[in-house]
């Protein structure tokens, strides 16, 4: 019998197998498509998860990133990242990257999806197939946080936000991450090669994006008569959780639950748990998981509810960038928090 299978082969999915792998750990990922996979992502890898890929053998071709620079009409706010260089990379070529080091590692990535799993008392089957435990790294919209009942109520409809990206053949005119902020939402602006740049819109509004990106004249100014790559979109993004452990599965990644992309940190939280779900697997101590991952979600958690509540007044959000920039000790240790290994 297998010690693990992995339900998806996105980035933590495949970190996941990687540490398994590393852990001695006889592994497998069921993921249904073939690589490399797209996904909407604002495609920013803060310091600690650049750190978390390359201690993984993971080193992909991006751009470097300095730091967060806040933008608001003609105030901005910046603040270098204190603990190491981010890199933007396309997703694509993060997940080509990941594909080769899970390759050498010998590990099998298989479709198709998981659909089905029965708990026995030691052992689980994943599609018929017995293991004696189930990752699931398979995303937002998690099957399997469903299926094991830990799934908890969406927020109001009102509250919901999605995301939307494309990218412009266009060279970077900064190292940091722009964050543009509006009365409806956030571009982000991440360089991610010499001649490109990813722009990710974040609102509860639902409307395309050559609708929103005129609420960012900044942006669309820069964008206007570049070629634009097609539109990617996710969400609601928040997806809420009763626990991350039930019985032999653990959640891990997105699937793990997910408050929103405003801090970009996801994929630096999805190693992080996939390093502490390997560590519980090997140890046979499942639950001792359930509380490690409360513990590295907190942080994230914090800031990035309290950023979302805080700007929520049209009043507050206009403060926001200006606030920022006379505190720029404060911003600072913001984003040092959001940088440093989960
Ligand atoms: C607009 C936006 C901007 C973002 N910006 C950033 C950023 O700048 N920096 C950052 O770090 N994070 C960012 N994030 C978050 C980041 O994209 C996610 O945290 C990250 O992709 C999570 O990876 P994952 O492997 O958990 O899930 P995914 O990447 O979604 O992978 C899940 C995989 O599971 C597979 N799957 C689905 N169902 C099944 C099944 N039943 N069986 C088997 N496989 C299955 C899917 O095919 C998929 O490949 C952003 C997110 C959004 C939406």
């Amino acid at each position: 019998m297998r010690d693990l299978v992995v339900a998806g082969g996105g980035p933590v999915g495949l970190a996941t197998a990687l540490y398994a792998a590393r852990a001695g750990l006889d592994v497998v990922v069921r993921e249904p498509r073939a690589g490399p996979i797209d996904k909407a992502c604002g495609e920013g890898l803060m310091p600690g998860a650049v750190v978390a890929l390359a201690e993984l053998g993971v080193v992909p071709a991006g751009h470097p990133i300095v730091g967060i620079r806040y933008v608001d009409g003609s105030s901005r706010a910046e603040a270098p990242f204190r603990c190491g260089i981010g890199l933007g990379v396309r997703r694509t070529a993060l997940h080509a990257t990941m594909l080769d080091a899970v390759s050498r590692a010998g590990i099998t990535v298989t479709g198709p999806e998981v659909r089905q799993i029965r708990h026995r008392s030691d052992h689980i089957l994943v599609d018929d197939e017995p293991a004696r435990y189930l990752v699931a790294a398979d995303g937002l919209h998690s099957r399997i946080r469903g299926l094991v009942g830990l799934d908890a109520p969406a927020a109001g409809d009102r509250r919901r936000r999605y995301g939307l990206r494309r990218h412009a053949n266009l060279a970077p005119w900064t190292d940091f991450v722009e964050v543009h902020w509006s009365a409806i939402g956030e571009a982000y602006v991440t360089p991610v090669s010499g001649d490109q740049v990813g722009v990710a819109l974040l609102t509860a509004q639902r409307r395309g994006f050559d609708d929103l990106i005129g609420q960012f004249p900044a942006v669309a100014d820069r964008l206007a008569g570049r070629d634009l790559t097609r539109v990617r979109g996710a969400g609601p993004l928040r997806q809420r959780v009763h626990g991350r452990v039930c019985g032999r599965v653990l959640l891990v990644g997105d699937a793990a639950g997910y408050v929103d992309a405003l801090t970009g940190e996801g994929i630096a939280l999805g190693l992080a748990q996939a390093r502490a779900a390997v560590a519980a697997v090997a140890a046979d101590d499942p639950h001792r998981y359930d509380t490690q991952a409360r513990r590295l979600g907190r942080r994230h958690t914090a800031l990035t509810v309290g950023l979302l509540v805080a700007t929520r007044p049209t009043a507050l959000r206009r403060r926001l960038v200006p606030a920022a920039r006379w505190l720029p000790g404060v911003f600072g240790a913001v984003v040092d928090q959001l940088a440093r290994p989960a």
